[in-house]
């Protein structure tokens, strides 16, 4: 089923928390709604839940109108982090809940409701764990159990929020893996929101990068990494350095000196970089500091560096420098973006 949301505005009284978004999702397409804290992806998960509505704006379901629609009529699937299963209730009985507790006319018979918590157990790989209750269950164990819950229904679109929030880390990467799996397998139009990168980049098809209740780019982990399409999305996805520059005549002049690399146009802007885009140089036209702090971050080495700032407090940079030649703390350093970006002001 696919997904096309139009230029919707959600208001809570008069605090627009989301305005103005516009996103069309493909059938059968993994999609993580990502951005810090109060950004508006859980108010956009819930609207195209229906557990809320738009204050304007239009949700499709396919070609139907789904905006106003009951979050039952829209037969949609949800995990919650703090949407727990119920305790006194074995795995089979909730992952079966939701189709007992329908209206006789569409009920399944009780031996068609058995076949299919079990077909549902094997899929979410829990099969003779039937009989066992949530306490009995690990917390990874019991995601699993409301996602074969949320599944039971058979929705037409899965809704996750933060479904791994509260996993310590490496459950969390277990989980992770096992979600793009089962995905690829059932094929459901999936949403999901999180405010781990890491999360979003390694298994969503695309990412939706949210602030301030807009979206600021949608795209493929490598678009939004490799060419993010504003400061914002810059700062946000991974680690980078944003200093002031002026392109003149072709190039770029950080504190009135030019920095040996090119860029068309005029005018004064921000250029930013990753710490992993950067070559040492010795060459007068570069960028140069002291090297404040030295550490080992995972398989690489990171050097921080301040750039004095004539009597202001220092641009404080983080560069990747040779994992097997440490530079001295205290040395001053030159070295030159080899990728950047420059967003004009
Ligand atoms: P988080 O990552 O912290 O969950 P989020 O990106 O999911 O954040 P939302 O929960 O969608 O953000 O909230 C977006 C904005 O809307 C926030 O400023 C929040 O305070 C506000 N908001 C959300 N729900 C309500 C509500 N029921 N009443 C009033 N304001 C609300």
């Amino acid at each position: 089923m696919d997904v096309t949301i139009t230029n919707i505005r959600k208001e809570f009284a008069r605090f627009p928390a989301l305005n103005d978004v516009s996103l069309k999702i493909a059938s059968g397409e993994l999609i993580a709604l990502l951005g810090p804290s109060g950004s508006g992806k859980t108010t956009l998960l819930r609207l195209i839940a229906g557990l809320d509505f738009p204050t304007a704006g239009q949700i499709f379901f396919g070609d139907e109108d789904a905006s106003h629609h009951s979050v039952q009529d829209r037969n949609v699937g949800f995990v919650f982090q703090h949407y727990a299963l119920f305790r006194h209730m074995t795995v089979a009985e909730n992952i079966g809940f939701g189709l007992k507790v329908r209206p006789a006319a569409s009920r399944p018979p009780k031996a068609e409701i058995s076949r299919r918590v079990a077909e549902l157990l094997e899929m979410v790989q829990l099969s003779g764990f039937d009989k066992r209750y949530p306490h009995q269950l690990s917390g990874g164990q019991r995601q699993r159990v409301a996602l074969a819950r949320a599944m039971a229904i058979e929705p037409r679109i899965l809704l996750l929020d933060e479904p791994f929030g509260a996993l310590d880390a490496k459950v969390r990467k277990e989980l992770r893996r096992w979600l793009r799996e089962f995905h690829d397998r059932t094929g459901h139009t999936t949403v999901f929101v999180t405010h781990d990168q890491e999360e979003a980049l390694e298994l969503a098809d695309r990412v939706v990068v949210m602030s301030q209740g807009k979206i600021e780019q949608v795209g493929s982990a490598d678009d939004v990494y490799d060419r993010p399409s504003s400061p914002f999305v810059f700062s946000f996805i991974g680690d980078s350095t944003q200093l002031p520059v002026e392109v003149k005549n072709g190039t770029v002049l950080f504190q009135g000196e030019p920095l040996g690399i090119a860029e068309p146009g005029e005018g004064a802007g921000q250029l930013f970089f990753r710490p992993e885009d950067v070559d040492l140089i010795d060459a007068r036209d570069a960028l140069s500091g002291k090297v404040t702090a030295c550490r080992r971050l995972a398989g690489t080495r990171i050097a921080e560096i301040d750039i004095a700032n004539d009597g202001h407090a220092p641009y404080h940079v983080e560069i990747e420098v040779p994992l097997h030649a440490p530079v001295e703390l205290g040395s001053d350093i030159r070295f030159r973006p080899t990728r950047w970006k420059i967003f004009r002001d």
